[in-house]
């Protein structure tokens, strides 16, 4: 199917806001086009095609800067993929729980019923199911995650690829985590697969959660409509600065990551030793999943102590995800989760 014809209709013939700054080419030297209060250190608007960040990250990623779009968060990348390719009240998602809560409340938001095939026992995809539930034909949309949140490990290649070839809709892949994996990104088979979207963030292994700049890369087709459908100054000013600041320093980056890598295998052998540890799963990501007894009284005793890490267990029956922290701070997990058995 071509993108156009899995596009809303009220969206293919939307014509976007033109910003004050969209309306005139050339180098402006006064400017009293945009009510902007003439002084001050933030009183203009910032760039809303966010020219330079999609430039630096054109080249880090290797990619061209038009099939790079910026979100508020994944968030917004989410939220614009329900509203650009779903009917409202008609239209369907594909989910492959457990996953990410946010899909799941983004499509409630707007109105797409979600459709779940449910993860194997070994957290892959189930491929019997997946072809099964795809031949719904309302289904517009496929999100898969990889490395998956909250199991913490990478889809089988051979998955996705099914899933890519088989299905007609939009697969979403989030690769939040990617910056963990030792597996290549999905956006190296991008012009394989024109209906594909791979998101990524800056909030993990950047370290810029509290900034919110959320990455889609895609066909140049999709990220225009991107583009047309977003708030026009999606990301602020001083957003576009902290994250280019954070561009020019890659080695601290990957210095961090390497770090955190370490501490997730430290932190993993600590666990085994815990005999109330009942599995340690496999990750490719920040996180670790384990299946612990008692997990409930567990996650309420390591609140009481000030630490806090995920609770899974409604999702997944004595489930825990936690961050892999600093060392002393995973130190002070496993002491605490000691105490609590003893
Ligand atoms: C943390 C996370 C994100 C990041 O969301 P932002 O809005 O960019 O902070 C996206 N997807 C998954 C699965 C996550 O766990």
């Amino acid at each position: 199917m071509a993108i156009l014809d899995l596009v809303r209709k009220n969206i293919v013939s939307l014509k976007p806001y033109s910003s004050a700054r969209d309306e005139f080419s050339g180098k402006g030297e006064v400017f009293l086009d945009a009510n902007e209060n003439p002084s001050g250190q933030y009183n203009r608007y910032p760039d809303p095609h966010h020219r330079d960040l999609r430039q630096r990250i054109s080249q880090l990623k290797n990619m061209p800067a038009e099939q790079i779009f910026l979100g508020n968060g994944s968030d917004e990348v989410i939220d614009l993929v329900y509203r650009i390719f779903c009917e409202p009240g008609k239209h369907k998602v594909l989910l492959f729980p457990p996953t990410y809560g946010m899909y799941e409340v983004s499509a409630a938001v707007n109105d797409v019923e979600v459709v779940r095939c449910p993860l194997n026992d070994q957290f892959q995809v189930d491929l019997p199911a997946m072809k099964q539930a795809i031949q719904d034909e309302l289904i517009r949309v496929a999100i898969i995650c990889s490395p998956n949140n909250p199991t913490g490990n990478d889809m089988e290649e051979d998955a996705v690829l099914e899933l890519l070839r088989s299905f007609s809709g939009i697969v979403l892949m989030d690769e939040a985590y990617i910056d963990f994996s030792h597996r290549p990104s999905w956006t190296g088979r991008l012009s394989d697969f024109p209906r594909l979207i791979v998101m990524q963030t800056f909030s993990k292994a950047w370290g810029l959660a509290s900034v919110r700049m959320g990455m889609a890369f895609a066909s140049e087709e999709i990220t225009e409509i991107f583009r047309k459908v977003k708030p026009p100054y999606n990301i602020s000013g001083p957003n576009q600065q902290i994250v280019l600041g954070r561009l020019n320093d890659v080695e601290s980056v990957q210095s961090d990551i390497q770090i955190i890598l370490e501490e997730r295998e430290g932190l993993r052998a600590a666990l085994e030793c815990i005999s109330s540890v009942k599995k340690v799963f496999p990750s490719d990501s920040n996180f670790i999943l384990v299946e612990i007894e008692d997990a409930n009284r567990l996650y309420d005793y390591l609140v009481e102590r000030g630490v806090i890490v995920r609770n899974r267990s409604s999702i997944l029956r004595d489930a825990l995800r936690i961050t892999v922290g600093t060392r002393s701070e995973n130190e002070r997990l496993i002491q605490t989760i000691q105490d609590f058995y003893r």
